[in-house]
């Protein structure tokens, strides 16, 4: 029988490969904490420094503690509650995961109180805990990733390769959170800021900068209960790898081959070959049309009818480049 330690290094793995699950493991909570503004902070590539501050409604002095207990959660209160999810986390595991094999320091504060809470935990062991004073919301401070996990951190990659995967993790929530606000800086530099207006485009030009955005093509497309929102890039802006395509199924981002050729035939002639066409692409449709489980990273769906499904897509992105579309100058919220 494996000791406790052992046990809890081993379900942390399955949580966090990488600095750039930490990432997005706490920024899916500051979400569901309902924050508006999120900060994320790191050194070296995530392996020194992660630190996520956000503005959501913070903890009370019990439940920071009790959160970094494995299972705990305060998202779902029964079993049955599992087919009504509407938070991004609910197993409870991501904090208790990231506690085990760091360094964690936490500071929260109810909204509308002054005074919170900071707990330490090493290699999830409590360490100290006390009053703090500071904004309402919560921070979490991750050093010294898998310090005490050494076969973990052989799986590293360079701080530069872990810090562009933590750049790819900041980029999918802005692009799929245009209300929210993100900072994001790397050794105190900032990165990207996008000033979450709601407006998809500004979150365009906070990742892909001004100039792209300025040649993105509104797509706003609805058949049959399938809605088709957001940008595709105008042929001169495809890029030479399939990076910038991004597809929200029901705001939840996903990796589709099936989407990327639509989207590619729908382009054919206008771009060269070996280029692709950039996307960002909002698709809505009956939670029951799609199958969200296929894989366990949870980034590939299947859709019922996936042919429908890429037929409506392809329509709208034809529609979108012949000009039927909306220009991008103006705006959709979403
Ligand atoms: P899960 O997100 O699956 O519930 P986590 O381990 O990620 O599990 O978090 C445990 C609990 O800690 C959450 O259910 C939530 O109550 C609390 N929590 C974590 N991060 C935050 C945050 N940024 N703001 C407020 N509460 C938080
Ligand atoms: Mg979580």
């Amino acid at each position: 029988m494996l000791d406790q330690d052992t046990r809890s290094k081993i379900a942390a793995g399955e949580v966090v490969e990488r600095p750039a699950s930490v990432v997005k493991e706490l920024v899916e909570n500051s979400i569901d904490a309902a924050a508006t503004a999120i900060t994320v902070e790191i050194e070296n590539g995530g392996m020194t420094l992660i630190r996520v501050t956000d503005n959501g409604e913070g903890m009370e002095r019990e439940d920071a503690v009790l959160a970094f207990e494995r299972h705990a959660t305060s998202k779902i209160a029964r079993a049955d509650d599992l087919e009504a999810i509407f938070t991004l986390g609910f197993r409870g595991e991501a904090l208790a995961s990231i506690a085990a094999v760091s360094k964690v320091r936490m500071e929260t504060v109810r909204q509308g109180s002054s005074e919170g809470t900071f707990v330490e935990i090493e290699g999830g062991k409590l360490i100290s805990q006390g009053v703090i004073g500071r904004p309402g919301g919560t921070s979490v401070t991750v050093s010294d990733l898998f310090y005490n996990t050494p076969a973990r951190l052989k799986y590293v990659k360079s701080p530069k390769t872990e810090a562009s995967r933590i750049k790819d993790i900041i980029d999918r929530f802005v692009l799929g959170y245009p209300h929210l606000s993100f900072r994001y800086l790397s050794v105190g530099k900032q990165v990207l800021y996008s000033p979450g207006t709601g407006h998809l485009d500004e979150a365009i030009a906070a990742v892909y900068g001004h100039e792209t955005a300025k040649k993105m093509i509104s797509v706003q497309y609805e058949w049959e209960g399938i809605e088709i929102n957001g940008y595709i890039g105008s042929p001169d802006t495809a890029r030479a790898n399939r990076a910038f395509q991004t597809f929200f199924v029901n705001g939840r981002y996903i990796r589709s081959p099936l989407l990327s050729r639509a989207l590619e035939e729908a382009f054919s002639t206008l771009i060269m070959v070996n280029r692709f066409p950039m996307c960002v692409i909002n698709i809505t449709l009956d939670p029951h049309d799609v199958d969200v489980n296929v894989h366990p990273a949870k980034t590939e769906v299947r859709f019922t009818d996936d042919r429908r499904v890429a037929a409506v897509f392809f329509h709208a992105i034809k529609r979108a480049l012949s000009g039927d579309g909306m220009s991008s100058e103006q705006d959709q919220d979403n």
